[in-house]
């Protein structure tokens, strides 16, 4: 059965149309299901019989299977979900000072094949639809409206990556965004993509102002080739090309994000390398603690050297940041929490 939440306005608006109902029947059943947050049909006290009749014949409203939820001292939560094929997928939710950010998963593995990641470890075994991303920000939702909260910012940087399931997450891009669901605010939503240059210029016309972040992880091509398998396909100045073509037609900024390996792309060589490459690009470095992956050979830089690294950014007028590291006692690095599970089983 297809989940009710694979549905947006226009595809609701399209079926009741089709069965000789009404249009606005979409706007009350997306209300009930991201404003009331309701878990059965039957909760939608405003529909007609035969409406509702039709629901429950042909839609499922089912919420992701929670398998594991870990909570760190910092408030962070980390959620492994078993989807219904029973592959396994994780959420994150961090709290900041600003809002609840929900980190969300795109894909069951991923193709990219960064040898830092765990999540490519295992490749990509398939996309996720629409319903199983809006489910994990449904879920978070769910237990944050306990305690009179919601989720007000979502980055798209779990598992997988986005723009490898480009249609699946523009869809539900719109659907976090739309005024009678989740409402949330497109400038609080960010993609992150490892630079898959034709996505990115289509990105460039998407319609909402999401904010777009690339990670980069190394100022050289030859660096970047060793560590990203994508470099192979789309080298740093394509992605630097697309990145300023976005920029050029959207009028905004971009994130690049640089993960610190150290010993790898931690000296200050790099980071003056890093400087010079995106000198006069509106953006600005979001610096990573690696998270320790147990299968990978990486470790993380020192906090001195971090902030060696910062410093050079700093005097070359980059704007930069060291991104302060949340929930590092429960495996909440990207696809830590699903390689531990799959090693368990294997
Ligand atoms: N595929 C997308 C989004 C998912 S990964 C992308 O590449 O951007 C989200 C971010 O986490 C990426 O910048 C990725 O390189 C980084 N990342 C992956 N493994 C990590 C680890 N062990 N520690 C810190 N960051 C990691």
């Amino acid at each position: 059965m297809t989940s009710i939440y694979e549905f947006d306005q226009k595809d609701l608006e399209n079926y009741f149309l089709s069965v000789g109902d009404k249009k606005f029947r979409a706007v009350q059943i997306l209300e009930w299901l991201y404003r009331h947050q309701v878990s059965s049909f039957d909760e939608m006290t405003n529909l007609s019989v035969k409406a509702s009749n039709l629901l429950k014949e042909k839609f499922s409203i089912e919420p992701l299977n929670l398998t594991l939820r870990q909570e760190s001292k910092d408030g962070t939560v980390k959620y492994l979900f078993t989807l219904e094929d029973g592959h396994l997928i994780e959420t994150v939710l961090m709290r900041h000072p600003y809002g609840n950010s929900v980190c969300v998963t795109s894909q069951v593995g991923c193709n990219m094949g960064c040898s830092f990641c765990a999540s490519g470890e295992l490749g990509k075994i398939r996309n996720l639809t629409h319903a199983e991303m809006v489910l994990q920000v449904l879920h978070v939702n769910r237990e944050l409206a306990k305690y009179n909260e919601r989720v007000t910012n979502v980055v798209v940087m779990g598992i997988g990556e986005p723009f490898d399931n480009y249609t699946n997450v523009i869809k539900f891009l719109r659907t976090l965004n739309y005024p009678k669901g989740f409402e949330i605010g497109a400038r609080h939503i960010t993609v992150s993509t490892c630079g898959i240059v034709p996505k990115i210029k289509e990105f460039a016309d998407f319609e909402l102002q999401v904010n777009l972040a690339i990670s980069l992880h190394a100022p050289n091509n030859e660096l970047r080739s060793k560590i990203m398998k994508i470099n192979n396909a789309y080298k740093i100045e394509e992605v630097l090309d697309a990145v300023k073509y976005y920029l050029e037609k959207t009028n905004r900024r971009v994130t690049f994000e640089y993960i610190l390996l150290k010993g790898v792309n931690d000296s200050v060589e790099c980071a003056n390398e890093l400087a010079r490459l995106i000198k006069g690009i509106n953006a600005y470095v979001n610096l990573i603690p690696y998270n320790p992956v147990s299968t990978k050979k990486y470790l993380q830089t020192s906090h001195d050297d971090s902030e060696r690294f910062f410093a050079v950014l700093h005097k070359n007028n980059i704007n930069a940041t060291i991104r302060i590291e949340h929930g590092n006692d429960i495996d909440a690095a990207c696809g830590q929490l699903r390689a531990k599970e799959l090693r368990k089983k294997a």
